[in-house]
């Protein structure tokens, strides 16, 4: 069957055959073509007047052919991006358990925030003297992550957690230079259970990777550490609390063993928002560490882009920071530090154009004020007591790799409970979909077979987290007692089914190319 697209319909790939449409839509759910296949070139939202004669200075270069963009009416247009949007499953769409992500609400106050003219409007090159406010709450913010974390200095402008990684690895490697060590110091420690993030920031900037293996309870052990230990090491890359789900019990241990031999501690702080108010890695001997916005600090993640991974560093670092900086100016206000000449210390060099995600910065200085420091630390408590309902709620039926022990602000289970059923953590996953869920992350970390890694946040209910174990209990029943088609053909309700996510990724198709017309179905 065509659709009036002149394509088959997609009826028969998305969910039973049972009652093919006519649209390929499903009830109120509607497919969405690309702009491409649904606009047309004789029509336009917007009406320009013909433009007058004029003397094209292109010296023959002007194009000489439409330009080929395609035309929608106006609601057209406003239904064409609502309907993608509502193919995408969010935070505000339901819970979303993906760990290590810490996908939290939102709160639409942020949203108020960062929308004020005198945030949203300002320009990178406008004069300081006429974003002092905006400056102000840079300064402020940078201030709160620092006492939080009792570090000494900050560096806002990274745009991510990866790039933040790569910022305070930059002033790590800066600060082994500044001490004339840079050719013998050139390897760094990443454990097993790293985020890939880890290695390949260390290996961009020229560092050689060494891992230190995971022990069974899935901690780093202090003497695995002091094996791999020699002059030549930079520094450790170490996540606290680990992709297990695990606060590293010799965290304390392992910062002393790798300042007694010259090295720098970088910490993975992705998971921060398990010790907001509890813990400061400065106090365990962090140097340097990330801190994601928007896992912590309940900015959005928007499709991977707009992030904002400030990185906080210690006083041994600090001189290494990037510019640009915020810093009190002589008369009062703040000023922008640009160049690197014009700060006291030896900053590494610069990390972004300009100084970073304003926008973010906004939203997260909102969180904080929101919250307080009380908040900010229930906060964290919640998050970690979630985790615990959950694993308590499922510890019958799932495996835990390392035992039923208390996690922090994410569970982490295996696959060895799925032993026999003929399904995989990618079934489990799947079939998650047609629940109405987004899945777990999963296959990470890898020193687990299987991993399903978990984490709720402390925004859910106790009602949400009660449907959301009922489900996962509901479907390890089916999996158990052999209901396999459950799964290896799930998900049998969304607009697309399995797709090959393996050639997705290596040879995606970026190009889009007119289909071959397709004549009228025949009446
Ligand atoms: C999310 C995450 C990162 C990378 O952060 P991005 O903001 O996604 O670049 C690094 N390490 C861990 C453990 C993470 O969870």
């Amino acid at each position: 069957m065509l659709n009036r697209q002149g394509r088959p319909s997609s009826a028969g790939e998305a969910g039973t055959n049972a009652h093919p449409t006519f649209t390929g839509n499903k009830a109120l759910a509607q497919i969405e073509p690309l702009l491409f296949e649904i606009g047309r070139h004789d029509t336009t939202g917007v009406d320009f007047d013909e433009p007058e004669e004029f003397q094209p200075r292109l010296g023959g270069l002007e194009r000489k052919e439409p330009i080929g963009l395609p035309g929608l009416s106006e609601p057209e247009t406003m239904r064409h991006y609502v309907r993608l949007s509502q193919q995408n499953y969010g935070i505000d769409t339901g819970l979303f358990p993906l760990g290590s992500c810490t996908m939290k609400h939102n709160a639409r106050l942020n949203e108020r925030m960062a929308r004020l003219p005198g945030f949203s409007d300002v320009h990178p090159l406008q004069p300081v003297s006429t974003v002092q406010g905006a400056l102000e709450l840079m300064n402020e913010l940078g201030r709160y992550l620092v006492t939080l974390t009792n570090m000494t200095a900050v560096a806002l402008s990274p745009k991510a957690g990866a790039h933040g990684e790569l910022c305070g690895m930059m002033a790590i490697k800066a600060a082994i230079e500044a001490k004339g060590e840079g050719a013998t110091r050139n390897v760094v420690l990443v454990p097993d259970s790293a985020h890939g993030t880890n290695p390949a920031t260390a290996a961009l900037i020229g560092f050689k990777v060494k891992a230190v293996p995971a022990r069974e309870d899935g901690s780093v052990h202090v003497e695995d550490v002091k094996k791999l230990l020699g002059p030549d090491v930079a520094a450790i890359m170490l996540t606290n609390p680990n992709t297990c789900g695990l606060f590293e019990p010799q965290v304390a241990e392992i910062a002393k063993a790798i300042h007694d031999a010259g090295a720098y501690f970088y910490c993975d702080g992705a998971n921060f928002n398990a010790i907001v108010g509890k813990a400061k890695p400065g106090d365990l001997g962090v140097d340097a560490m990330h801190i994601n916005l928007h896992k912590t600090f309940s900015t959005p993640h928007g499709g991977g882009g707009p992030g904002s991974g400030p990185v906080v560093l210690s006083a041994r670092l600090a001189p290494f920071a990037p510019v640009p900086f915020v810093r009190a100016g002589k008369d009062g206000g703040f000023e922008l530090v640009e160049q690197e000449s014009d700060a006291a210390e030896k900053p590494f060099g610069r990390m972004t154009a300009f100084h970073g995600q304003m926008g973010m910065y906004v939203r997260a200085m909102s969180y904080m004020l929101s919250h307080g420091a009380d908040g900010m630390k229930q906060a964290s408590e919640d998050a970690v007591l979630n985790a615990n309902y959950i694993r308590a709620g499922l510890s019958d039926l799932l495996s835990l790799p390392f035992g039923n022990k208390p996690c922090m602000h994410e569970v982490l289970f295996d696959d060895a409970w799925l032993k026999d059923t003929g399904v995989t953590t990618l079934d489990v996953a799947k079939a998650m979909i047609d629940e109405g869920y987004h899945p777990m992350t999963m296959y990470f970390p890898l020193v687990v077979h299987g991993a399903m890694l978990i984490e709720p946040t402390e925004s859910e209910s106790k009602s949400s987290l009660d449907l959301f174990i009922a489900t996962l209990r509901d479907l390890a029943m089916s999996a158990k007692n052999g209901d396999k088609e459950r799964f290896t053909g799930a998900p049998y309700h969304a607009p697309r089914r399995r797709l090959d996510e393996t050639r997705a990724a290596r040879s995606p198709i970026l190009k889009w190319t007119p289909p071959e017309p397709v004549a009228e179905a025949a009446e």
